[in-house]
């Protein structure tokens, strides 16, 4: 039975994550680095900003922080409350999950990698997917608090899996932004309506998630709205391709859009989002996706 919950990291996805629970549970501890925005988060939705400590004295933890780095080095000199399962959502690294999973039995506290796919959009309405890993039976504990946001919800294996599916998502979707880039320069180059062949597309077997919305919402009409830093992807792009390393697979188009996410990524303007990275063949091809 679920007494208590916090949620740590309220940036673009946990400040709207965390705003689900409070309709589920009566006590809900928030806690952010720049604290006003804890404080404005309880004013807005209810929930109660504490202190770091205070938070983790909850039976279900989440937090939702750019990298594993920063998670562990927020976790490594806590007193975290005994019998509590730790809940990630970061987009992070599966050695640190496996790492962190270890680490934390020693206070008997469970560690579940449990990252989230669907966008701000996705946090807003509670229909984010949730790939989790770890332990089976602290996953059926969380899930009932996982479910305040998740709508489909997956136990994908063991500790760090969630890590790596999240990775592998990340890296399809910058695979095919990369192909989408060439593409559609290539089409403007020889003179079609890149809005008349966006429909033909959608409509054939060459879609994608990023034909789908990310071409029309964010790129051809130059709005490149901030929602997941072009910096972020290139993070989930690097786990993607150590993956590879690790197991010994051979997978070129991984590592050549890994190369080609961080170049943009390196080229870009600060704060910018995942969808500029189109901006990088703009500049060679000298042709503007618009
Ligand atoms: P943001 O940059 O918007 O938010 C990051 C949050 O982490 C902020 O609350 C920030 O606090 C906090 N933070 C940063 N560094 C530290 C630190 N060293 N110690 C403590 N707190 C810290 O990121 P997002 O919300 O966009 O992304 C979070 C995670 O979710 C990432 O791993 C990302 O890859 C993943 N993700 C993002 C999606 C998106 O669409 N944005 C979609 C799916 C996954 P402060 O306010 O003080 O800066």
């Amino acid at each position: 039975m679920i007494q208590s919950v916090a949620f740590i990291g309220l940036g673009a996805m946990g400040y709207r994550m965390a705003a689900h629970l409070p309709q589920h549970f009566d006590t809900v501890y928030v806690w952010n680095r720049n604290f006003e925005k804890a404080q404005q988060h309880a004013t807005e939705y209810g929930t109660q900003a504490v202190e770091l400590q205070h938070a983790v004295q909850a039976d279900i933890i989440f937090s939702c922080l750019p990298t594993s780095t920063d998670v562990e080095a927020l976790i490594a000199p806590l007193s975290i409350k005994s019998g509590a399962i730790w809940v990630d959502c970061t987009s992070g690294v599966p050695a640190s999950a496996k790492h962190l999973s270890q680490q934390l039995k020693v206070q008997n506290v469970d560690f579940l990698d449990a990252p989230v796919s669907g966008q701000t959009i996705g946090a807003q309405n509670a229909t984010l997917t949730v790939m989790v890993g770890g332990n089976t039976q602290a996953f059926e504990k969380a899930r009932p608090a996982i479910q305040a946001f998740g709508q489909l919800i997956k136990h994908v294996g063991d500790s760090g899996t969630g890590f790596a599916v999240k990775a592998v998502n990340n890296m399809l979707l910058a695979v095919n932004l990369c192909s989408v880039a060439e593409g559609f320069t290539t089409l403007k180059a020889h003179g079609v309506n890149l809005n008349e062949a966006l429909d033909c597309i959608n409509a054939s077997s060459g879609k994608s998630g990023v034909t789908e919305t990310v071409l029309l919402q964010r790129i051809l009409n130059r709005s490149f709205p901030l929602t997941f830093a072009l910096p972020l992807l290139a993070k989930d792009t690097g786990i993607a391709l150590d993956l590879v390393r690790e197991a010994k697979l051979s997978a070129p188009v991984i590592a050549l859009t890994q190369s080609l996410i961080q170049a943009s990524s390196d080229l870009a303007e600060k704060d910018s989002d995942f969808s500029s990275a189109v901006k990088m063949y703009e500049s060679w091809s000298k042709i503007t996706l618009e």
